[in-house]
């Protein structure tokens, strides 16, 4: 397979966790480099799961940056270099130093294919490196490849190209109806996603094939393997499948997921940690908030104490004022009537899947 490496960036979430694992038992042939990137803030919940996976998969590289540095944690470090100032969705330095640079040296300019948990219930898409030798592929979707991939070999350009793929690959059975999609042009009512999934409707592996062997003709890492074992996957995994797999290995769910009862003013609700990440990040919601107070106080006074020279870590509030107890109050509350307004419409079946770690994405972080 040439000099392709492969790797698995683990976030410390449920679903690269059970990506490794998932990878680990269905292509034990592939050398798979699990990497995970320290930022020295992470919950313990999270540093136990990666302790455990590290046992399961017989090794994760751990990439630590500012190793250097007589600052305690590598996010101190860079937080005194910008001089206080907080990271938010806006400013993210925090992902950008401490994680995808240090994910960008470890992989070097070796051509490389990283693996992304992304879910077969999940609509986006993964920010992972816009380096040309990191190719993304994402095994729990039925679509394994990434938008850039899909945009050019589905371009009108190459529709010749594609269509002598599908000529050469396609059982007889199917090459008149693949051949007509594919050789019909991409227009306004025949966007490159309506493409895609009369493509994949037809032949999920005839259209992997088609595509690898169009890869070929790149600079992609992928094209540059003999043989992709992942262009026979016809898996897709959803959220349930995430929990089995964590469970089934005897790695586990990390304990932050789990939902823990409250009560106020006679109604009862439950928070928990949606999504991995460090304890402090911007993207939790303020019930999570209130979840790390009063689960880890200690995390959430060490949180207080980065707020200084008029920085916050949410926009207008700051943890001090988040704090008091009629705001707890009220954010529990609100978060009440939102478990109910959820419960309620998925009874009505308004909606199929509500998963509030939908929002805030992140590959590096969250994923
Ligand atoms: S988890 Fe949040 S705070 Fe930490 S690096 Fe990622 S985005 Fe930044």
């Amino acid at each position: 397979m040439g000099n392709v490496r492969h790797i698995l960036g683990i976030s410390g979430g449920k679903d690269s966790a059970a990506l490794a694992i998932y990878m680990k038992n269905k292509y034990p042939d592939l050398k798979v480099e699990y990497y995970n990137s320290d930022t020295g803030c992470e919950l313990a919940e999270t540093e136990l799961l990666i302790t455990r996976l590290n046992s399961y998969l017989g090794g994760i590289k751990i990439l630590r940056a500012a190793e250097d540095s007589p600052e305690a944690t590598p996010f101190e470090h860079f937080l005194k270099a910008s001089g206080n100032f907080l990271p938010s969705p806006q400013a993210r330095w925090c992902t950008q130093k401490m994680k995808l640079a240090e994910m960008e040296k470890f992989v070097g300019d070796v051509p490389s294919i990283s693996y992304v948990g992304i879910r077969g219930d999940e609509d986006r898409e993964g920010y992972i490196s816009t380096k040309p030798n990191i190719q993304a592929i994402f095994p729990f979707r039925r679509n394994i490849w990434s938008l850039d991939v899909i945009n050019k070999a589905l371009d009108n350009e190459n529709i010749e190209l594609i269509a002598s793929l599908y000529e050469q690959f396609a059982p007889e059975d199917k090459k008149e109806e693949t051949l007509t999609i594919a050789r019909t042009p991409l227009s306004r009512t025949f966007f490159y996603s309506k493409k895609l999934n009369a493509l994949l409707d037809l032949d999920v592996k005839l259209f992997n094939k088609v595509v690898f062997n169009y890869l070929k003709t790149t600079d992609y890492p992928v094209g540059q393997l003999d043989e992709f074992p992942l262009i026979d996957n016809e898996d897709i995994l959803v959220k349930d499948d995430i929990f089995r797999i964590l469970e089934d290995s005897g790695v586990g769910v990390p304990a932050y997921y789990n939902p823990i009862e409250f009560e106020v003013d006679g109604k009862k609700g439950t928070y928990s940690r949606s999504r991995s990440g460090c304890y402090f990040c911007f993207f939790q919601q303020k019930i999570e908030w209130v979840w790390l107070l009063e689960q880890h106080p200690d995390l959430y006074a060490k949180s207080m104490e980065f707020e200084k020279d008029g920085y916050t870590w949410n926009q207008g509030e700051s943890l001090a004022d988040l704090a008091k107890p009629e705001r707890v109050r009220q954010i529990k509350l609100d978060a009440i009537k939102k478990q109910e307004a959820k419960r309620a419409a998925m009874s009505c079946k308004l909606i199929d899947n509500l998963d509030d770690d939908n929002d805030a994405f992140c590959a590096n972080c969250f994923i």
